[in-house]
């Protein structure tokens, strides 16, 4: 059994001995404290002054022992006191810089567990077309896009919706109009379909001549065969491999736009999905300046085809990708693909093709041989599954791998969990497996009633996002978004998880009201139980004494407002160990 290098146990499994010795410490502190304040003499206590005291506050502190606050004081960092008002006073110095939040919300910055943070920041700076419906607005979304970027040498970018356009079959000529003078690519939202101008039709040498591809078509002209301007699948590649590589620099920007996001949004950790070296460079070289003001836990993506060999390679970039914000010591695997294309892994077919119960990306045999070596190698696994069967298929791995090696606290969890079978609920906390879900997909959207609901039918859909069911049993549950595939705000999450409604749906009955979850749960969730994930609660997650200050404070207290309305909240402040850097403009 590889044992994990010694600098990376502050993060890993080690944890235990040094908290329950600080807790002890805090203790014996907090009764001499009690023991001085209960004396005659009104002798103040020598406390070092705090940078920033926030008063007359909703604390939810997620600290068991005193779950609510009025107050928090921060120094070098740390919280040096969470608790009434009055007993802030003794923290305050010439030099105390004091907020009065006059009643809103204080909570521990958010976690987002699953997120692509780079991919997005990078797309989120290409042209972006999602959303608009009808082609004027697309047209008038690349011409301001290409207005305000003249030095891109290329157009590229896309998410433009395939019904907008007459026969989903937008035209060359609509984009030589606006952008006569630059190649542009643009795909659609599914990635299945290019739409390019003239310029790049020529770049890649395509004509009338050219043949479709194999697995590809070039929509033309049927009197002339002259490409009209849409390349469906591989004929896309045509064009898009003359598009200039993703470069560092285009990376770095990328993070730091989605940087901009997560400080907007009250993030201060996240857990990275699945990175590339590109990603971790870019990451690694915030951190070394300093400039990173977000944890970050990235996911290292593992190949299945290559198996074994992985995790050497894997056990080098854990070790070369280290510092004091960046930590890299989980694999991520994928076990199958999604639902609405028929590719989740389910263990009774699809409805609308019999015998096709989809692809699991690993055979069990190998899946379970990877989980045991990731997990003798003290890598924390985390797997993308979505149908029961690569569920399934999970559980059975991560519990070969505690057969083999022992139980180790290394926190393997599972994200997604679009359809769990009812008998692998219970075997989360069973086996100390992390459910790491995405609450924002859990109400009846179209994804769920066009794509979902026809192909699984009613019995199997009871058990979409069963949120409920595993919190029931007391597994840990955690909260990631997958932007950039949807919203990364938390408080929309949130309340989805409680309503399964949608974000914008006003108060009514729940899809699956079995499934809906309560606040509490979805507060620790998105903040306590992303700490726990990450292996850093005993740094951070709840508002106590010794942890860091990475807070933010809410227009409105969750727990006062309907739950519809929570994704009205806004984020007012967010504090990283103590700095401020997110302040809502209004506040
Ligand atoms: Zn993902």
């Amino acid at each position: 059994v590889k044992r994990i290098p010694a600098s990376d146990s502050p993060f890993m499994g080690r944890i235990r001995r040094p908290v329950s010795r600080l807790s002890s410490l805090i203790l014996v502190a907090a009764l001499v404290a009690s023991v001085l304040a209960a004396g005659a003499c009104a002798r103040a206590e020598k406390v070092p002054p705090a940078d920033l005291i926030l008063t007359n506050a909703a604390v939810y502190t997620l600290n068991p022992a005193e779950p609510w606050a009025e107050a928090v004081a921060v120094a070098g960092g740390k919280i040096v006191y969470a608790g009434a008002g009055r007993g802030a006073g003794r923290f305050r110095g010439a030099a105390t810089r004091t907020i009065d939040l006059r009643g809103r919300m204080v909570l521990p910055a958010f976690q987002d567990s699953h997120i692509h943070l780079i991919e997005g920041g990078v797309e989120s700076r290409l042209c972006n077309l999602a959303g608009l419906e009808t082609p004027e607005a697309v047209y008038a979304a690349v011409t301001d896009y290409a207005a305000r970027n003249p030095g891109r040498p290329w157009i590229t970018g896309g998410r433009w919706d395939l019904p907008v356009f007459p026969a989903a079959n937008p035209t060359k000529e609509a984009l030589d109009e606006i952008v006569p003078d630059r190649p542009v690519c643009l795909f659609a939202a599914d990635g299945h379909s290019a739409w390019v101008n003239t310029l790049a039709l020529k770049i890649a040498g395509v004509t009338a001549k050219t043949p479709d591809p194999p697995g590809g078509r070039i929509e033309r002209d049927p009197r002339t065969g002259e490409p009209t301007g849409t390349l469906r699948e591989s004929a896309s590649g045509l064009v898009s491999r003359h598009i200039p590589e993703t470069t560092a620099a285009d990376v770095l920007q990328g993070l730091r736009a989605g940087l901009e996001m997560t400080r907007r949004l009250g993030i201060t950790s996240i857990i990275e999905a699945s990175v590339e070296r590109s990603e971790l460079d870019a990451f690694a070289a915030m951190d070394r300046s300093g400039e990173l003001d977000l944890r970050v836990l990235a996911s290292l993506y593992v190949d299945p085809d290559k198996g074994l060999p992985e995790v050497a390679r894997l056990e080098k970039l854990r070790e070369a990708y280290r510092g004091p914000r960046l930590k890299a010591t989980t694999a991520k695997i994928f076990a199958d693909g999604v639902v609405e294309a028929h590719t989740a892994a389910l263990l009774e077919p699809y409805l609308d093709r019999p015998g096709d119960r989809g692809l699991p990306l690993l055979e069990p045999e190998a899946f379970d041989k990877l989980a045991v070596a990731l997990d003798a190698a003290g890598f924390q696994i985390h797997v993308h599954a979505i149908g029961d069967w690569a569920i399934r298929m999970t559980l059975d791995a991560l519990e070969a791998a505690e057969k083999a090696n022992g139980a180790r606290d290394l926190r393997h969890h599972i994200a997604h969990l679009e359809l769990i079978d009812p008998a692998d609920i219970p075997r989360f906390k069973a086996l100390g497996v992390v459910a790491n879900f995405q609450p924002l997909w859990a109400y009846a959207d179209p994804y769920i009633t066009k794509l979902t609901l026809p192909i699984l039918g009613p019995a199997r859909s009871r058990w979409l996002y069963p949120i409920g069911s595993v919190l029931r049993t007391g597994a840990v549950v955690a909260g990631g978004s997958d932007w950039p595939v949807s919203s990364a705000d938390p408080l929309e999450a949130i309340q989805v998880a409680v309503t399964r409604r949608g974000p914008d749906a006003p108060a009514g009955p729940a899809w699956i009201p079995e499934e809906t979850a309560d606040l509490r749960s979805m507060i620790s969730a998105y903040t306590g139980n992303g700490a726990y994930l990450s292996h850093e609660e005993a740094v951070r997650g709840s508002i106590a004494p010794g942890k860091l200050a990475d807070l933010i404070v809410l227009d409105k207290n969750l727990f006062k407002i309907a739950a519809s309305e929570i994704h009205t909240a806004r984020v007012l402040l967010t504090l990283f160990e103590g700095k401020e850097i997110y302040r809502d403009p209004d506040f």
